[in-house]
């Protein structure tokens, strides 16, 4: 953590007073306008946003709105913004109100039509030499990180680094290699446990993270499911058939660190910013498909060129901010509540292996970004209540304008 502090803007959903200038909107532009100006963007140069466009019912994602005003401050600069996403995402973009009529611009697939158009990263971790970078990425000269703040089921926290971890690569790196990473650590020795025991393991996990390979004698955890209540360790005291690694749960969190290095590596810093959304904050990630009730009341909206900053300021903020009790999802059996226990809502409702904060510190020990943050907040309400509105004038009649 270096003492210098970056900075990060932040503005929030309240408002000071009912005026536009007041309103969140207002706050987002005036963010969009403060970092463009601190980014290095050159005429014709080809922006990427890069976005979660969320899937199937998951309606939860950046509103167009938003994301409109973002891509016509772009414009004004002279280059050439465009939405990127994975391929599936981008086809039913349509479906959540994501088009470029809407947007204001493309929407092009990261890594192609068949999700084929990569570009490999060499990494050296866990037995993993290289990933599949979308090629889309590597075309881009200004990337733009614009992200939505949820929970997320593998890792607690879904963010600015998520977004360029898993949604920078291809499918199949996604899955096989960034999220596979987490089964490479040995936690089922099938000397020891029968096929009774492996089933008695599954049929009493609570979260339905276990699987029986009946044909290969393996049992399959799902980490994404698995919230560390210790039950499949409970039941086989005895025996000592399973483990629960520690490091496969930050195996993953570190794969993603290394992962988004290797796509801010193919940018200069100076071109490039970071903006989160901390609204409907959901427990799962937008890929689940479907709507979920808030976890976290709505926050607002932070800016900054540091990514390291922008997400330990996003996690902050949400810890601050606690957990909405009565929209915890009702087969949530064992969440720890104990105000006592200092403990992030995200780590509360995923469990103690899935601590939000631990690829943002993997990524600060690789060097890039600092923790060390000032929070600037523009237009508070406490000012914007002090601001003079400009003199309204009522339409007399109705008009479109
Ligand atoms: S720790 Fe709990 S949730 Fe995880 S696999 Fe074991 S029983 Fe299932």
């Amino acid at each position: 953590m270096s003492f210098e502090k970056s900075k990060v803007y932040f503005g929030s959903v309240q408002h000071g007073k009912i005026a536009l200038f007041a309103s969140f909107a207002a706050k987002v532009e005036k963010i969009t306008e403060i970092l463009i100006n601190q980014t290095e963007i050159e005429e014709k140069d080809k922006i990427a946003i890069k976005m979660h466009l969320g899937y199937y019912d998951g309606y939860q994602t950046i509103p167009v709105f938003f994301v409109r005003r973002i891509v016509e401050a772009l414009k004004k600069t002279g280059g050439y913004p465009f939405i990127t996403d994975n391929p599936t995402a981008v086809y039913n973009a349509v479906n959540r109100g994501y088009t470029q009529e809407t947007c204001g611009c493309p929407i092009i697939p990261i890594a192609g039509v068949k999700d084929g158009y990569t570009t490999p990263v060499e990494i050296n971790f866990r037995g993993f030499d290289s990933l599949e970078m979308g090629g889309v990425l590597k075309d881009a000269d200004v990337l733009v990180d614009l992200s939505h703040a949820k929970g997320h089921g593998a890792c607690g926290y879904g963010g600015a680094i998520k977004n360029l971890a898993l949604g920078g690569y291809s499918g199949s790196t996604r899955w096989r290699k960034i999220h596979g990473v987490a089964q490479i650590d040995k936690y089922w020795d099938k000397e020891k446990g029968s096929p009774e025991h492996a089933k008695k393991l599954v049929d009493a996990c609570p979260y339905g993270a276990l699987h029986y390979n009946e044909e290969k004698g393996d049992l399959i955890r799902n980490y994404h499911n698995c919230r560390q209540c210790f039950t499949c360790l409970e039941i086989d005291h005895d025996i000592g058939a399973v483990k629960l690694p520690k490091e496969s749960y930050t195996a993953f969190q570190e794969m993603m660190a290394i992962s988004t290095k290797k796509v801010l590596e193919t940018f200069k810093p100076k071109k490039v910013f970071y903006l989160n959304f901390l609204i409907q904050i959901t427990t799962f990630c937008d890929c689940m498909g479907m709507g979920q009730p808030s976890i976290i009341n709505d926050i607002g909206v932070l800016g900054s060129k540091d990514i390291i900053a922008i997400e330990t300021a996003t996690l902050d903020l949400i810890k601050k901010e606690g957990i909405i009790e009565k929209n915890i999802p009702p087969y949530f059996k064992d969440v720890n509540l104990n105000p006592n226990e200092d403990l992030h809502p995200f780590t509360r409702l995923h469990g103690p292996y899935k601590d939000p904060y631990e690829s943002v510190r993997f990524l600060e020990k690789m060097g890039v970004g600092n923790s060390n943050y000032e929070l600037i907040e523009i237009l508070a309400p406490e000012e914007t209540a002090e601001m003079k509105p400009p003199k309204m004038e009522f339409e007399g009649e109705p008009t479109f304008f």
